[in-house]
């Protein structure tokens, strides 16, 4: 029999068994190449293709293969890139070359620090130049010059970045200076559980030891006295000892709402240094940085295409850059002006659509699971790890707290939807896999 009839036949037996979606994207431009002493060669588009048919499709395929030709034994794939587009075949046909010279991220277990983010691949523009500028001087000499350094600013103006790129240098330069890193929430959930456990001495003696200690967001202890308590000591405790403090907020000091004025007036006594919005070189330039990281080519006139319709904060720049990427890819379209204006339009509308529902069935969609399935209390790994996925775009993308989130979702532990937000938005930076896999859903959520 023909390969390329016996390849259709196969297709059409999956194709009724998998979602259109999941059909479109992985299997349609797949192609039987040959069949040699019972091993069918089958090639695919992309790296991405191959690690994803493999995982879910091999066995269908393989039974339906099998039920044609009965001597098939096993399945290789290989990847084609002609079977993609040229603006993105660079690269990808040699995986172990891909997945080397992807930077390895990591947490720092002890500092809390995501090696990602350095002054390296931070770019400078008016935007952030002077809380650039007082946050290298605090490298220099940590606890002495600008104490506390406060950087507030929008979201996703690059407040983490600058913030974990200042931890990550003293950490470099100062071998010895013990660096923490975390969130306010962070912060705020270590309180409640030394008070539960009554052991709020050894978190006060924890925190007393480190050298520079960076705050991330602090505006969400708004309201938590008992945090503000807490953090209002370890600050005068660390302050005293010349020790280094570092943190970021979404507004100024004085337009915190329900925070101590003491503790206001301390973040005042330092350098308080804000982000504002990029500018149209800036972003450019951004977008560079972060096509080099993550090997995309793209035509200058596109890149400034991007700058021009994305203005409002950074992250928002890099999703719409991958949005861009992925869809050109997936659909196979050139990177013409037309076509990436045509993806970008979908940016512009997606929140409105975007809902909880949405979310739920999208993501159930995608993995092929009954949404129910979501609710129950079932730990099953083909469960999990969607149901992580869903509380974490639940928290990324609508903003609801964890406590929300929990309860929508079948009343669970909020510490377990904390948990799963830390690890799927860990593995997004540790594996580019799974960062594409959750690029894709994000793609259908806008759709
Ligand atoms: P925030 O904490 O202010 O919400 P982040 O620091 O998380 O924002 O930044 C959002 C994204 O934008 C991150 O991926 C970060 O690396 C990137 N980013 C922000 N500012 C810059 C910059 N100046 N240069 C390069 N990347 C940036
Ligand atoms: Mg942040």
């Amino acid at each position: 029999m023909n390969f390329s009839i016996l390849w259709q036949k196969v297709l059409s037996e999956i194709e009724i068994q998998t979602s259109k979606a999941n059909f479109q994207t992985w299997l349609k431009n797949s192609d039987l190449r040959k069949i040699n002493e019972g091993i069918a060669i089958i090639a695919v588009s992309s790296n991405f293709a191959k690690e994803w048919i493999e995982n879910k499709y091999h066995k269908l395929i393989l039974k339906s293969l099998r039920s044609l030709i009965p001597n098939i034994k096993t399945i290789e794939y290989i990847i084609d890139t002609n079977l993609t587009q040229p603006v993105f075949k660079e690269k990808e046909n040699n995986l172990k070359d891909f997945q080397l010279s992807f930077p390895e991220v990591k947490i720092d277990f002890e500092t809390g620090l995501n090696s990602r983010y350095q002054f390296e691949n931070f770019i400078v523009g008016p935007s952030n130049e002077l809380a650039v500028a007082a946050s290298l001087a605090v490298t220099e000499n940590p606890g002495i010059k600008y104490n506390p350094l406060f950087v507030y600013g929008g979201v996703g103006l690059g407040k983490t970045h600058l913030i974990q790129a200042t931890g990550n240098t003293i950490k470099n330069k100062f071998k010895n200076k013990k660096i923490k890193y975390l969130s306010s929430e962070k912060f705020t959930n270590e309180v409640i559980e030394a008070i539960r456990f009554k052991n709020t001495k050894s978190f006060r003696e924890k925190y007393r030891n480190i050298d520079v200690l960076i705050i991330d967001d602090i505006q969400f202890i708004s309201g938590k006295e008992t945090t503000q308590m807490e953090f209002f000591h370890t600050f005068n405790e660390l302050y005293g000892l010349n020790k280094q403090i570092i943190i970021s907020s979404d507004r100024p000091p004085s337009a915190l709402p329900e925070i101590e004025e003491r503790l206001k007036s301390r973040f005042e006594g330092g350098m308080i240094a804000d982000i504002t919005k990029p500018e149209f070189e800036t972003r450019v330039a951004i977008l560079h940085q972060k096509m080099k990281e993550k090997r995309y080519f793209l035509p200058e006139e596109i890149v400034e295409l991007l700058a021009k319709k994305i203005q409002d904060n950074i992250r928002n720049l890099e999703g719409g850059l991958n949005l861009v990427v992925n869809s050109l890819k997936y659909q196979k379209l050139l990177p013409t002006k037309k076509n990436v204006e045509k993806i970008l339009e979908k940016i512009f509308q997606p929140k409105k659509t975007i809902n909880f529902k949405k979310i739920l069935n999208t993501v159930s969609e995608f993995y092929d699971l009954n949404p129910d399935q979501i609710f129950s209390k079932c730990r099953k790994k083909e469960l999990v790890k969607p149901r992580q996925i869903i509380m974490y775009l639940l928290k990324e993308e609508l903003g609801f707290a964890y406590s929300t989130i929990a309860e929508k979702l079948g009343n669970r532990d909020h510490t377990t939807v904390l948990y799963a937000c830390q690890k799927i938005s860990k593995e997004i930076q540790k594996n580019p896999f799974f960062e594409e896999e959750i690029n894709q859903i994000k793609s259908r959520l806008c759709k």
